[in-house]
């Protein structure tokens, strides 16, 4: 941000405004995200709100240049076979390895885990957690709550469908934000995931905090703002 400039008249004022991007920590990124079937669109919505480019994802090309990635809620059957037929399993495995900032939710976040049960699925492995699909059971199979994070003063909506609960994490692996005793939010370095749906809520602080994983990432380290 450039220095205030005098005006002549003794008031000072901002020589130009600070683009929102930079209000949020992180300049000219792009996201891709997946794009295959769940709820892509209303990610694509919430980071182009925060200043973000975006770009669907269904090709391994598609992933080309991209500074951080997020996988969608959905059905992480669907979404897996997807990804193995189009070589994007291994892509996405790669782009974490080489530092890229990746999101799951829901769906996502079953994809990201180290194990999946109920049942067993293949994953990517990239986050050191044992996920269980479907696991809230009737009583809340799809939902509206308030929980608490690390990202916010206030209690954090969170929308729960046919959400997975995390049963265990490995260590170094951060807890974020819970709700009713369990961990919803985990991070651990460039990997981030949420069992809940962020992006159908009025709360940007998870794509807000996303975005600076991204900034931060080592892939961006040479657009970070402030
Ligand atoms: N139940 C879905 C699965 O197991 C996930 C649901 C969601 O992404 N909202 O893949």
């Amino acid at each position: 941000m450039q220095a205030p400039t005098s005006t002549g008249d003794g008031k000072r004022r901002a020589r130009r405004a600070v683009p929102l991007r930079a209000v949020n920590g992180v300049s000219d990124v792009k996201i891709g995200i997946l794009a295959v079937q769940g709820g892509f669109a209303a990610h694509a919505a919430r980071l182009a709100e925060l200043g973000a480019e975006t770009v669907e994802v269904r090709t391994v090309k598609d992933l080309e240049g991209c500074d951080g990635l997020i996988l969608p809620g959905g059905e992480s059957t669907t979404q897996l076979q997807f990804l193995q037929e189009e070589g994007l399993f291994d892509a996405v495995k790669k782009f974490a390895v080489d530092g890229g900032a990746i999101f799951g939710t829901c769906a996502g976040a079953i994809l990201l885990a180290k194990e999946v049960k109920n049942p067993a699925q293949v994953s990517l492995g990239l986050l050191d957690m044992i996920v269980l699909r479907n696991a809230y059971g009737r009583q809340m199979a799809s939902d509206v709550f308030f929980g608490s994070s690390n990202l916010a003063d206030v209690p954090m909506e969170m929308v729960f469908i046919r959400a997975p609960v995390i049963e265990s994490v490995g260590p170094g692996v951060e807890v974020l934000a819970e709700y009713g005793g369990k961990r919803v939010l985990v991070q651990k370095a460039n990997v981030m995931a949420a069992t809940f749906h962020p992006e159908l809520t009025q709360d940007s602080s998870v794509h807000t905090h996303f975005l600076k994983m991204v900034g931060a990432s080592p892939r961006r380290s040479a657009s970070v703002v402030g």
